[in-house]
Order: structure tokens, then C-alpha cells, then sequence
């Protein structure tokens, strides 16, 4: 798991948790303010507002 910020190599503060497992998807850089791009966890997908299954 990459917790290390991309551009500087700063440590990353997760600033984001999935609700359904409590993993955190999305880190902030607390140097650089580099934000990471959120991960979706297809199992959990708590975060799409509006998903369909048919
Ligand atoms: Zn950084
Ligand atoms: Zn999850």
C-alpha cells in the first residue's frame, strides 16, 4: 500500500474512510496538499450517488 505522497515523498493523512469496510480511499499530502484519487472499492461503492443494478 502506497501511504507515501507522489511528489515529494511526504507521509500521507488519509482524509477519507469508506464507510461500509472503514479503509481509508483517499489521502492527503499534508506538505504539498497533493490529494490522491479516491479509491472505489467495488464491493463497497457506498460513494456513487445514484448506481443502478439491474
Ligand atoms: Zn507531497
Ligand atoms: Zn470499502
Amino acid at each position: 500500500m502506497n501511504t507515501s505522497c507522489r511528489k515529494c515523498g511526504s507521509e500521507l493523512e488519509p482524509i477519507k474512510n469508506c464507510l461500509v469496510c472503514d479503509q481509508s480511499t483517499q489521502f492527503e499530502c499534508r506538505k504539498c496538499q497533493t490529494q490522491t484519487e479516491v479509491q472505489i472499492h467495488s464491493l463497497c461503492a457506498y460513494d456513487k450517488p445514484k448506481m443502478s443494478i439491474a
